[in-house]
């Protein structure tokens, strides 16, 4: 796939005047519908891997609403795997369909296998493995969330050389992978910043597995309660800012980033001329599943 040469996007609102700052948004969101922003960077590389090793099948791990599990289901079919998604929780074996994902997924060929969560725990257990391959055969894993040193290579290509300028990159963390790829390609003039979609202290080593620079730092307040989990103000920030900026966000890392980005900018963290630059890593084919989950709680639902 070769990629579109896409524009940074400026984000022009009243709040980035008034505190002399600059935001601009990496619409890595435009890649691809389906194997948008972060997901292609990880998968690049993983996929050459596969190939140059002889696999003819892909299995991975998600849950049921995840963009990783959609993204490797495209991809794979693209490039002529099979794919299997280990799916965590049980009850999707039979209501599957109803997942907009995951049916999403199954239209491209992937094959699930839905577990207990306790059973998907032992993801990484080799003889949970072991049964996974005696029941599928052999197979190239990609972890859950498709992070390992492959997919960081992939995203440190997400900045270019006329990234250079910006004083401030700011990015989603799910499991980290993509910040690694962002840190390894900064500059040691520019902050990352990472807005964690989830609670847990597990994330700065996790990083430090793929990082030897200091130049970044989490902002952990602004996960609304960890991951998937949404409020009202939330839904409305992100449906008013793509009113007024054009650039959809969702609910689950980027809304939620670019929620911490703003408010950060009001409470005046960045310095007055400072240039930032938030990387939209996609998972915009996650908002339909989203508002089926929304209307169910009575929450106000995402424009689409
Ligand atoms: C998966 C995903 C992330 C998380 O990326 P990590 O590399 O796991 O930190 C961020 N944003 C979107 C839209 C995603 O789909």
């Amino acid at each position: 796939m070769d990629l579109p040469n896409i524009p940074n996007q400026e984000v022009k609102l009243p709040e980035l005047e008034e505190k002399q700052v600059r935001l601009f948004v990496k619409r890595e969101d435009k890649i691809h519908p389906l194997l948008s922003g972060n997901k292609y960077r990880k998968l690049k590389y993983n996929l050459q891997m596969a190939k140059s090793e002889g696999h003819h099948t892909l299995l991975t791990f998600g849950g049921a609403f995840s963009n990783h599990i959609v993204a490797t289901a495209y991809a794979g079919k693209d490039s002529g795997f099979k794919t299997i998604g280990v799916i965590r929780g049980e009850e999707w074996t039979n209501t599957w369909k109803e997942n907009p994902s995951l049916s999403l997924a199954n239209r491209y060929g992937m094959k699930f296998y839905c577990i207990s969560r306790a059973r998907f725990q032992q993801k990484k257990d080799p003889q949970f493995l072991k049964e996974l391959k005696k029941r599928f055969g052999s197979f190239y894993l990609i972890p859950e969330g498709g992070t390992n040193s492959l997919a960081v290579k992939g995203c440190e290509e997400i900045l270019t050389q006329t990234d250079l300028h910006f004083d401030y990159i700011c990015t989603c963390v799910g499991t980290g992978g993509t910040i690694a790829g962002l840190i390894n390609s900064s500059t040691i003039h520019q902050t990352v910043l990472g807005f964690p979609a989830l609670k847990g202290n597990f994330l700065r080593e996790d990083i430090y597995t793929f990082v030897k620079k200091d130049n970044w730092n989490l902002i952990s307040d602004y996960h609304f309660g960890g991951y998937a989990k949404v409020n009202k103000s939330l839904i409305q920030f992100i449906n008013e800012f793509r009113q007024k900026t054009q650039i959809p966000l969702e609910p689950i890392y980027t809304g939620k980033m670019m929620f911490g980005i703003m408010d950060r900018i009001k409470k005046g963290f960045f310095e007055p001329s400072s240039q930032i630059l938030a990387i939209h890593s996609g998972g915009l084919q996650g908002i339909k599943g989203m508002n089926s989950l929304l209307r169910r709680k009575n929450l106000p639902e995402l424009d689409v």
